[in-house]
């Protein structure tokens, strides 16, 4: 691993590949198709699908795979390999055509599809996406796809993430056209997804079939230390870590992702690598990417990484912070306060779209989060709320409060701002990042969206603030373009939207619980569970906007819902049923042992010492007694709880398993962990939170 800058990129068929081993002429017409599934001319596919060949069997490829990323938050792969038949003889060559390249069937009828495949053709399409890189990866060539059904229908997270880019990107071009192309014709978003994780040692792992099955203990007691003393966040990385780091960023570099900061998290056994920042479309590849490689580097070093929002009670979860801006085609970031006075108006314009976007649509924004393991996370005690709102810092809310008032603004200096004719003061950066405690914070030259879960794909969130974003955008473009006095028209424009949107602004405590009443007051949202925030995903206002900015059709937006719902409910009845099969197969049979060898104890002690000897025995096996019998009646609740919900579908059966099977589960988790406490742990046949959270050194 000595030469970083030679291996970077070394598994990635990237331009500089690309402009090295295709023809001239061929080269230029691929850099000119940018659009997922647009038709390279067959003659210029089979070129690049050759060369491509090439240079993956150089690497050791064998086989292709159109990879894609179905409605899980994972990714999904068939592979085909090469080999050709020699017309006429003997033996194979290696063959891959343009057609193979471009386009694939891969069937993949059982992937979740939310009622949208029902018909007669439930063949799904996969069409080559040239504007991500492909890579080889372990001897296979990936091509990144989107996946869509026969009508075009889009199957996957990639299709409408490219649309809403698309859609932003036209909004975008009209607002720079009203400032005369200074900063660029067009945008793009960027993101710049932070990963957090759990690494824990896997022969403790395969102990634990609730974290086999669910990805999260259903049980435990609490540590003795969990993070209180504040020691292992940034803490010096222990040594088996550091090889597993080490391991995966070389890995994560091959493939071209641009692996930058990695630390240790709050909670033990937690870290975080982040990236540098890329196109939102690229970014949701290479964190799918990061996530795999998290996985697969980690058994290489006898480890499991945990990307669960929430694997283990009382200590932080993972999130995934979801930092999103916007670059223009001449590279300047449009959401950084600029050096002249039309940079900055344009800088609040933009600043202030995103405000009223976020306000206006709370509702995707929090569902485009919504999934049972992010739910433990969102409100508990060191993750942003359910409730959504936006810290700007105290600067450029008080500027922002100034321009609303027309007052002075009192930052550094005593100046009056009148936007497009002043320079702004200095607002400096965040840099410090304060508050920790907002779901979207600006800070500085970006925006963090904080309430992605850890094992989220990024496509969801981003998908809803391209298109949000794109909305104000439009109406902003609609109502400046008919302007006579633009400067004015601007000014008052900015103006009344802080007016109008002010309400989301909130830079205090999100943890606290007065902020939950002042949000109430506010008039915020505060939806709670993944049950109440999906309903907001179909309701007309919502299908409408994304039926306006065609990012999905009316048929996509209801087959997702189910496919939301779906999974909600299924998670959580998996792990009911896990959590009733350890019981019943383990814990019961754990606490009888015990109790048993109490028996026997206490039998053999009052015969030597008589009745008064054995007080301290009795109350023990009392005590366990007592809780056993409510686990088992707990268990039964539970079980009847878990039949009847079967017999639901759809957002009652969703409501069913947030009203009543979860809160059973936790009743029941609560006998279990007072249980853990007192039984001999020779008897106790699973791994505990004080071991499981420091296994590894
Ligand atoms: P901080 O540590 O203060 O949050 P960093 O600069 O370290 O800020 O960035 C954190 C994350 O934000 C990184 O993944 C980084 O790549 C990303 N980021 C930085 N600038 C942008 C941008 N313009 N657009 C999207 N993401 C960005
Ligand atoms: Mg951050």
């Amino acid at each position: 691993m000595d030469n970083i800058p030679e291996i970077f990129g070394s598994a990635v068929f990237n331009d500089e590949k690309m402009r090295e081993r295709l023809p001239k002429e061929v080269y230029r017409s691929l850099k000119a198709t940018t659009v997922a599934g647009a038709r390279l001319e067959p003659n210029i596919a089979n070129v690049v699908a050759e060369k491509m060949k090439d240079w993956a069997c150089e690497l050791g490829a064998t086989h292709f795979t159109h990879w894609f990323q179905p409605m899980t938050n994972i990714t999904a792969e068939k592979h085909d390999s090469f080999i050709s038949p020699i017309k006429g003889g003997e033996g194979v060559i290696m063959e891959f055509s343009g057609k193979e390249l471009s386009y694939g069937e891969p069937d993949a009828s059982s992937l979740p599809n939310g009622g949208l495949r029902n018909t007669f053709e439930a063949r799904g399409y996969t069409a080559w996406d040239p504007s991500s890189y492909a890579f080889v990866k372990d001897g296979t060539l990936f091509i990144p796809t989107v996946f869509c059904s026969y009508s075009g229908e889009a199957l996957d997270k990639k299709t409408p993430l490219l649309r809403s880019i698309q859609a932003l990107g036209k909004q975008v071009s009209r607002i720079l056209a009203l400032f005369g192309n200074r900063s660029g014709k067009t945008a793009i978003p960027t993101v710049g997804a932070e990963q957090e994780y759990f690494l824990i040692d896997k022969s403790l792992y395969l102990k634990r079939p609730d974290l086999v099955t669910c990805g999260r203990t259903l049980f435990g007691a609490p540590p003795a230390k969990g993070q209180e003393l504040h020691d292992h966040y940034f803490g010096a990385i222990k040594p088996r870590v550091k090889a597993f780091m080490k391991d995966l960023d070389t890995e994560l570099w091959k493939l071209g992702v641009l692996a930058k900061t990695k630390h240790n998290e709050a909670a033990p056994s937690q870290h975080e690598l982040a990236p540098l920042f890329n196109g939102a479309n690229i970014a949701t590849d290479h964190n799918q990417i990061t996530m795999s490689a998290m996985r697969t580097t980690a058994e290489k070093h006898g480890l499991v990484c945990l990307l669960h929002e929430k694997p283990f009670k009382g200590v932080n979860g993972s999130g995934k912070h979801n930092n999103w801006s916007l670059l223009s085609d001449t590279g300047v970031n449009l959401l950084e306060p600029g050096e002249t006075p039309a940079e900055n108006a344009q800088f609040l314009l933009f600043l202030t779209a995103v405000i009223k976007a976020v306000d206006l649509h709370q509702d995707l924004m929090r569902m485009s989060v919504a999934t049972a393991s992010n739910d433990h996370r969102l409100g508990a005690n060191e993750a942003p709320p359910a409730i959504i709102s936006i810290s700007l810092g105290e600067e450029l809310t008080e500027l922002l409060g100034a321009l609303e008032a027309h007052t002075t603004f009192k930052g550094k200096k005593k100046v009056q701002i009148e936007i497009g004719a002043d320079v702004l003061p200095k607002i400096p950066k965040d840099t410090t990042d304060r508050n920790r405690t907002s779901p979207f914070a600006f800070t500085g030259n970006k925006f963090e969206f904080r309430m992605p879960g850890s094992s989220l794909s990024v496509s969801g969130p981003n998908i809803v603030l391209n298109t949000i974003v794109a909305e104000t955008l439009d109406e902003f473009a609609t109502a400046l373009e008919k302007s006579k006095y633009f400067s004015s028209d601007l000014n008052k424009l900015i103006r009344d939207t802080v007016v109008a949107h002010k309400r989301i602004i909130f830079n205090g405590d999100g943890y606290s619980k007065s902020w939950e009443e002042e949000a109430t007051r506010r008039g915020l949202l505060n939806l709670k569970t993944t049950a109440d925030a999906l309903p907001c995903f179909i309701k007309e206002e919502n299908r409408r906007l994304f039926e306006k900015y065609g990012v999905f059709t009316e048929a996509e937006i209801y087959s997702r819902y189910r496919i939301l719902l779906e999974s909600y409910s299924t998670t959580v009845n998996i792990e009911a049923s896990t959590l009733t099969d350890m019981v019943k197969r383990n814990i019961l049979p754990a606490v009888e042992g015990y109790q048993n060898e109490l028996c026997d104890i206490i039998m053999k002690k009052k015969e030597i010492l008589g009745d008064d000897s054995v007080t301290t025995e009795k109350n023990t096996l009392a005590e366990i007694s007592r809780l056993a019998e409510n686990l088992v009646g707990l268990m039964g609740d539970l079980e009847k709880k878990v039949a009847y919900v079967k017999s639901l579908t759809d957002l009652p059966q969703a409501t069913y398993c947030k009203e009543e099977v979860l809160p059973a589960m936790e009743d029941l988790r609560e006998v279990i962990d007072a249980l853990e406490c007192m039984v001999d742990a020779s008897y106790w046949r699973f791994p505990t939170y004080n071991e499981l959270l420091y296994s590894v050194n």
